[in-house]
């Protein structure tokens, strides 16, 4: 596992080109970080993994699928495919079977195919820890690619954004922006580098303990009630 560098700041802004914040966002953004460690202290990647190839297997089926559903499936699938050379000699329909639980089940078939072919031709079986190299995986987006990286090896290049860490940082005021690719640069310009990957256990662990997308638990929560504008305006 590669050592992340020292604290982010300037450092990661000059590495990632990243957008200019203001020191009071800054130090906001260090507070609500604060908060949520303290809040759950076991945030983590909730989808089942034992290696990096079976979290980059996950992590591809959790596209438009709940962690819940694709850890009831990969048991099955990770017994009948031990290893990316597995799946490299089977076919996309052998696979098939395994996942059709799963949303697009059809399409991933075919993408972990592809991407674990390319891992045991390309990369001697051992999933590749660059973002290019995993960019060009099937299958393989920035989101996915963070997940594997930060999780998988340690390393802090970009923070995952899904649904739950893009309404969170709309909501607490950490970003204006809608779309996940500049999202990301923003978040990535208020956090230390180091703490990257965890930041987004933190926020998805909130948006799904505390903010479900229905039913929110607006005016009951303390962190909400201190950081989010929702909260805030009730
Ligand atoms: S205040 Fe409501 S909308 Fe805001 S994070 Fe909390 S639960 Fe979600």
């Amino acid at each position: 596992m590669k050592t992340p560098p020292p604290v982010g700041g300037p450092r990661s802004k000059r590495e990632f080109d990243l957008p200019e914040r203001s020191e009071d966002d800054v130090r906001r953004a260090s507070k609500i970080l604060a908060a949520l460690r303290k809040r759950y202290p076991d945030a983590h990647c909730e989808l089942n993994a034992s290696s990096p190839h079976e979290l980059l297997v996950a992590t591809i089926l959790s596209a438009q699928a709940t962690d819940v559903g694709v850890n009831k499936a990969t048991p099955g699938l990770f017994k009948a495919f031990p290893t990316p050379k597995d799946y490299a000699h089977a076919t996309p329909a052998d696979i098939e079977p395994h996942v059709k639980t799963l949303n697009f089940w059809r399409n991933k078939s075919k993408n972990l195919h592809g991407a674990m072919t390319l891992v045991a031709d390309r990369h001697g079986g051992d999933v590749p820890a660059t973002m290019p190299d995993l960019l060009a995986l099937p299958g393989v987006a920035r989101k996915t690619a963070n997940v594997v990286l930060g999780n998988a090896f340690g390393i802090n290049i970009g923070v995952v954004v899904d649904t739950h860490v893009s309404r969170i940082s709309q909501r607490f005021g950490l970003t204006r922006e809608t779309d996940p690719k500049k999202i990301e640069p923003d978040l990535m310009a208020l956090f230390p580098r180091p703490s990257w990957c965890l930041l987004s256990h933190l926020l998805i662990f909130h948006g799904r303990r505390a903010c479900k997308a229905r039913g929110a638990t607006c005016t009951e929560d303390a962190i909400c009630r201190r950081f989010c504008s929702n909260a805030r305006s009730d």
